[in-house]
């Protein structure tokens, strides 16, 4: 696997009337071609940010972040970004949704939609409208949608975060059936640490003021990965302990110590 992405030095500070915040610091990160790469901190500590950043939707920050060799300068095709909630267009049915402003008319376009629809599961549903789904099954369809214009890399933020348990494992079930298929690099951020190891190659913990890389934990267990084995849970208890560790830090800073 080589560096598709390469993120080096990079600080990103808002100013706003109540002064600057510092949302990340000194970030250093190579992500590998292929790579599932997931993203977890406390509330507040950048990773939409980091995103944002990687996706062309921030431009203006500090230090470098290269993907495929090439400056991140803007938004585009080779960046797929899923947000907490699907943002679709209610108006059109499921196959609408996902060719967007490609036409179901080219035959190379239908064939993929097509193709598309039974990755995600969604068979039989190509003519329903975004009312007529769940939550898990609209957030499916932003996934296809992305996943037909083949980005070099899928960027997540927390797109789990507002379902149910149930259909949260269904959904990682979904997520990794794509991955595998389609060998996406995926970056994902959550707030559930199950969900970070069971999906990924690497756990990237992050901590806030300022948002910062505070360790990169390695997942080597093959898949599919069982959550109540003792390797996962002892991988658990690791990242726990980090954050154990965050919050620690968080109640000295509010007591001003
Ligand atoms: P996370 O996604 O980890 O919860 P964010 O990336 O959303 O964190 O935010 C990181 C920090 O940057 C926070 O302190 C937040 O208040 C600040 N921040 C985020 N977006 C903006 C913005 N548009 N303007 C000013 N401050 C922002
Ligand atoms: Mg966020």
């Amino acid at each position: 696997m080589t560096a598709l992405l390469e993120i080096t030095r990079l600080d990103k500070t808002f100013e706003t009337s109540k002064g600057a915040t510092q949302a990340l610091r000194d970030i250093r990160l190579t992500v590998k071609e292929g790579e599932f790469l997931t993203v977890i901190g406390p509330s507040g500590c950048g990773k939409s940010t980091l995103l944002k950043i990687v996706a062309g939707l921030d431009t203006e920050y500090a230090g470098s972040v290269r993907l495929a060799g090439q400056p991140v300068s803007g938004p585009g095709i080779d960046k797929g970004f899923i947000f907490q909630e699907p943002r679709l267009f209610p108006w059109l049915t499921v196959e609408k949704n996902i060719a967007a402003n490609l036409s179901l008319k080219n035959p190379a376009i239908r064939e993929r939609v097509d193709e598309l629809i039974q990755l995600v599961r969604l068979g039989g549903f190509a003519k329903s409208y975004p009312r007529e789904l769940s939550g898990g099954m609209a957030q499916r369809v932003a996934i296809a949608r992305a996943l037909l214009r083949n980005p070099r890399v899928l960027l997540l933020d927390e797109p789990f975060g507002a379902l149910d348990a149930f259909t949260r494992s269904h959904m990682q079930e979904v997520l990794l059936d794509i991955w595998q298929e389609n060998k996406t690099t995926m970056i994902f951020v959550t707030h559930d640490i199950d969900e970070a190891i069971y999906l990924a190659n690497r756990v990237v913990i992050m901590n806030a003021h300022p948002g910062s890389i505070k360790r990169i934990v390695p997942v080597d267990l093959p898949f599919p990965r069982k959550k109540a084995n003792r390797s996962f849970q002892e991988l658990r208890h690791l990242v726990l302990n980090e954050f154990e560790k965050v919050d620690e830090l968080e109640l000295v800073d509010s007591s001003g110590i």
